[in-house]
């Protein structure tokens, strides 16, 4: 690789997530387990990861390094606690000492999920928010299968009440990935809508923690480093799966991204894509990439632009963005998804109620989320 943006910057050197990042470095699985100290190891994944051979390949580096292997493949799209328990029961049958999540942020977070009740007993909802275990828990490993979530970089767990389908962030330090392992070769092979959804909402990580009441100067450095990455590969990634250095850059960016959110959260292109996910199913991604224009817009009156670090100019921002949507042939109105105009107050209610709301650089109630969504719609 020896493309600009292929190099590891300097603002990763202090994660508390060790980053090993190159084409192949999936091979190493098992020296990395063995080296941070697994021997009896659960897997976590999903059956289209299995499907891209993935598993398989990750199974023979485990099992070459002497290490024993169980598979959870049952991780599904917005993991609920019904698929934490599932892994748990694996977990507990199998009585494993380390956690490996192998696939897209769905499948990163149920790990996370599973090492939370795995280790410290009761259910999801004890550790929604940030530094609730009481107890140790065991080591990780992450895998990333899409440039998108950035979850390997995040001690965060986005689990899903079933019922509800509210997604729960249960935080905490213990939950940190010692390692993730970018490898461009996994992220290659996406299907095309794959790699566009996750590579927006990439995008979306970057513009909104560059922007939210949070932010710090490790964050911006972050978010800087990942634009830069995710605005020059994105539609060269997009275009051609053989083009090895565009889905490295693209990676890094994401892991960027999601190293930025750590520090400084998001803000209301993620409190507005929420409630689309929950009571639609919208793909987040694509719920996150038809919001953004409109939330750096809606941002961004007057002199003041909080994404200053990313663009001077805060409508060629979202203009660029919607050249994005364009590229990854992404839908640009709510009108194209399926949303009926009135449920949107109803979603703007909601929306209200997410956490990321809160650290959205202008104020954001009911009132204004209704208006961005209406922007939105057509
Ligand atoms: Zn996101």
């Amino acid at each position: 690789m020896s493309s600009p943006g292929c190099e590891l910057p300097a603002v990763l050197s202090n994660s508390r997530t060790r980053v090993v990042f190159g084409a192949g470095t999936l091979a190493e699985l098992g020296t990395i387990t063995k080296r941070e100290g697994g021997g009896n190891v659960l897997l976590v994944t999903d059956p289209g990861i299995v499907a891209a051979g993935h598993v398989d390949r990750a199974i023979n580096s485990l099992r070459n390094a002497g290490l024993k292997v169980t598979v959870f493949d049952g991780v599904e799209e917005n993991p609920t606690t019904l698929h934490v328990d599932a892994g748990v029961m694996a977990a507990r049958h199998h009585s494993i000492d380390f956690l490996i999540g192998l696939g897209g942020g769905s499948a990163m977070d149920c790990a996370k999920g599973i090492n939370f009740i795995f280790t410290n007993g009761g259910k999801m909802s004890d550790y929604w928010g940030v530094n609730k275990a009481k107890k140790p828990m065991l080591p990780m490993v992450a895998v990333p299968t899409t440039a998108g979530t950035g979850s390997e970089a995040q001690s965060f767990a986005l689990i899903c009440d079933p019922i509800t389908h509210r997604k729960m962030a249960c935080g905490d330090a213990k939950a940190a990935c010692r390692v993730a392992i970018l490898d461009p070769d996994l992220t290659r092979t996406c299907p095309q809508h794959v790699t566009a959804a996750a590579g927006i909402d990439a995008v979306a990580h970057a513009v909104e923690t560059a922007g939210t009441t949070k932010r710090n100067n490790v964050s911006l450095e972050m978010s800087r480093q990942a634009w830069t990455r995710l605005d020059a590969a994105f539609e060269k990634a997009m275009r051609d799966p053989h083009n090895d250095d565009a889905h490295a850059v693209m990676l890094l960016g994401a892991h960027l991204a999601g190293a930025a959110i750590e520090q400084s959260m998001l803000g209301a292109a993620h409190a507005c894509a929420n409630p689309l996910t929950a009571r639609l199913g919208i793909t987040h991604g694509i719920a996150v990439g038809v919001m953004l224009p409109h939330v750096v817009r809606f941002n961004c009156t007057g002199d003041d632009n909080p994404y200053a670090v990313l663009s001077n100019d805060p409508e060629a921002l979202a203009q660029r963005i919607e050249t994005m949507l364009e590229a990854g042939k992404l839908p640009r109105r709510l009108a194209d998804c399926s949303v009926p105009e009135d449920i949107l107050p109803v979603l703007a209610i909601e929306a209200a109620k997410q956490w990321t709301a809160a650290f959205n650089p202008r104020p954001v109630g009911s009132g204004e989320l209704l208006e961005i969504y209406r922007k939105a719609y057509r």
